[in-house]
């Protein structure tokens, strides 16, 4: 039996070392637990000790998991970190707070759709962005990245807060992290989501506003 509370305590510390220490960290990055396949009674021990933060990569999963939570606890926060398919966006946009795999035309133009209806209720958006070129990975190419950052933000006018990215496994995730930070400054964005539990030390040097951290908090993940 693995202490969450105790593992989230220890990443929070550890970056505020690193925050400290790094001229592109004015803000000690904000930890989002991702929760995917753990359950209701693996999240709970962090809520009641007043975390409010936590990432799902799967809107049906999260759905049954996080609704009744969220009665309890209206306050919760929630980002959707998996890819979301566009007929998937209603019931996205009633739970996240925040979507962080904006990474297509077609899904801008479903959310859109979903924005103009539904103004007073609507999560902030960030752009994925498929750093490595990966093809297995959801996220826009970075070829394309500034046009479609300039198409969500400047054409449809969505609320993109910031940019997200998950660096491929097999190379120094730095590299990733500081592309990532020179795009977002060229837009005018201010969010980082980018860092796991592989590397969220090395995020939080490059300024990551969120870092999202399942296994070093929860334990090995089941499957
Ligand atoms: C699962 C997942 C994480 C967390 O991964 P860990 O290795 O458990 O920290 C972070 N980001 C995304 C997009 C994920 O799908």
């Amino acid at each position: 039996m693995t202490n969450s509370l105790q593992n989230l305590h220890t990443i929070q510390k550890e970056l505020e070392d690193v925050a400290k220490l790094s001229p592109h960290t004015p803000k000690t990055p904000q930890v989002i637990a991702i929760s995917k396949y753990f359950t209701k009674e693996d999240v709970l021990p962090l809520i009641k000790a007043n975390h409010r933060l936590f990432g799902e990569n799967k809107v049906q999963e999260a759905w049954d998991k996080w609704t009744p939570l969220k009665q309890t606890y209206p306050d919760l926060c929630l980002h959707l970190v998996g890819s979301l398919q566009s007929n998937k966006v209603d019931k996205a946009i009633t739970l996240f707070d925040v979507i962080e795999t904006l990474d297509r035309p077609s899904l801008a133009q479903a959310l859109h759709q979903e924005w103009t209806k539904n103004l007073d209720h609507f999560p902030d958006l960030f752009i994925q962005v498929n750093t490595g070129a990966e093809e297995q990975k959801g996220g826009v190419l970075p070829k394309d990245a500034s046009p479609f950052i300039q198409y969500c933000c400047k054409e449809l006018k969505l609320p993109v807060k910031g940019l997200m990215c998950i660096p491929p496994a097999d190379e120094p995730a730095a590299i990733h992290f500081s592309y990532l930070r020179t795009l977002a400054i060229q837009h005018d964005l201010s969010i980082l989501s980018m860092g796991m539990s592989q590397d969220y030390k090395i995020a939080a040097q490059f300024g990551a506003s969120y870092v999202r951290v399942g296994q070093a908090i929860f334990g090995k993940r089941p499957t």
